[in-house]
């Protein structure tokens, strides 16, 4: 680990955490796809393996790269986003705690906190957290955890995530920041002051739309010593061969994310110039409301593009459903370009609460495909 402290994000995201393999040089981490491990007598491990819920070393090489990227103490990988979430919730709340939970996020961290985590007797409410006095105003004696996403699902809103730390560490509150639409490669919270990074690996970490996955890294080790502590009772972790699939994904995470930063910003100059668009979310725009802080604590802006369609919800879906080139579809984060109706498809979880989403809202993951193809096809699908 020493040697790999003063090497470049692009570096670590092919090398951390997978030397050569010791017994036969293979340059790749193998899928080591496999439940047990024959022990040199009772208690003699071998490299501390002994069943694969608790450490397999596919899984080890996947945690040991995401620690690095993220610059935390400890890595951890799950069978998919809700999964790391589950497990952080459970390790670090308990009954009667509060928690502050953003007003645009992903609808399934919502439903996680509303229908599952407070029939536990965990309390939460909502703020909008790109606004700092917003959250200090939402803090309770028994406020424990302030979740961020940023940039948020759908509505790409930015949070300051300095400033919340400054107010969690003030609250003793844990500071929780979803990572998954900026990746460690344009944004680092742990370094801004975040207790936890969150991913659903799923997306841009995996990025090409081939697995479920989703992870935790903590700043520092004794949190990140319970949460293994909870990964293995809990039980809910990565297999060796989607471990592998995301570790692929990783190397090339650099490159993609430039790609995906460039298409994503020629999509939100064609889209505020379109006479059918009467909004773009994207926090690369100079008047985005977050603009300013995304530019202090992002490398570039990322490839999530929201925008409203004159004409409403009809419109918005019609749109949807013209686009040829961009895939209708769920999810984000992959190589391909996607379009998707948030209100019917990603957020409806989220309808009628302090969450939902304009009706006439279209998402787009820009995908890094050519951009002038990506151009052409959000014309046709806009109409004349
Ligand atoms: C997809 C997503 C999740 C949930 O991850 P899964 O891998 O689908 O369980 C959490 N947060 C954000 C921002 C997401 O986009």
């Amino acid at each position: 680990m020493s040697e790999q402290q003063h090497q470049n994000f692009e570096t670590l995201a092919i090398h951390a955490g997978q030397p050569a393999d010791a017994q036969t040089g293979a340059v790749v981490t193998p899928i080591y796809q496999v439940s047990t491990y024959k022990q040199d007598g009772v208690g003699g491990l071998r490299g501390g393996y002994e069943y694969s819920r608790s450490a397999n070393p596919t899984r080890t090489a996947l945690e040991e790269n995401l620690a690095a990227l993220e610059g935390g103490r400890r890595g951890l990988a799950f069978a998919s986003g809700l999964a790391a979430e589950d497990c952080l919730l459970r390790t670090v709340l308990k009954p009667g705690d509060h928690v502050v939970i953003p007003n645009d996020a992903y609808g399934g961290t919502f439903r996680l906190f509303a229908k599952v985590v407070e029939r536990w007797g965990v309390r939460w409410s909502v703020a909008d957290t790109s606004d700092p006095a917003a959250v200090r105003a939402a803090l309770r004696p028994e406020t424990r955890m302030i979740w961020v996403e940023t940039p948020s699902n759908p509505l790409l809103g930015i949070t300051d995530i300095a400033a919340l730390a400054d107010i969690a560490r003030g609250a003793d509150a844990r500071l929780v920041v979803d990572n998954t639409f900026a990746s460690p490669y344009l944004q680092q919270p742990l370094a801004l002051g975040a207790d936890v990074v969150v991913h659903s690996t799923t997306k841009y970490m995996g990025g090409h739309s081939d697995v479920v996955g989703g992870a935790l890294v903590a700043a520092e080790a004794g949190l990140g010593e319970e949460l293994a502590y909870h990964q293995n009772a809990m039980g809910a972790v990565a297999g060796p061969f989607d471990a592998w699939l995301v570790m692929r994904g990783i190397k090339t995470l650099a490159v993609r994310m430039d790609r995906h930063s460039d298409n994503a910003a020629r999509v939100a100059e064609l889209l505020s110039l379109h006479p059918k668009v009467t909004q773009v979310f994207y926090p690369g725009l100079p008047e985005h409301a977050g603009h300013d802080i995304a530019a202090k604590q992002m490398k570039r802006f990322g490839g999530m593009v929201s925008f409203r369609v004159a004409g409403g919800e009809e419109a918005a879906v019609e749109v949807c459903n013209r686009a040829r080139l961009f895939t209708l579809g769920e999810s984000l984060g992959g190589v391909e370009s996607l379009i998707e109706h948030p209100g019917r498809m990603t957020h409806a979880s989220v309808a009628g609460s302090a969450l939902e989403v304009p009706a006439d809202l279209v998402r787009l993951s820009v995908g890094i495909e050519s951009v002038d193809d990506l151009l052409e096809d959000l014309r046709q699908a806009l109409g004349a």
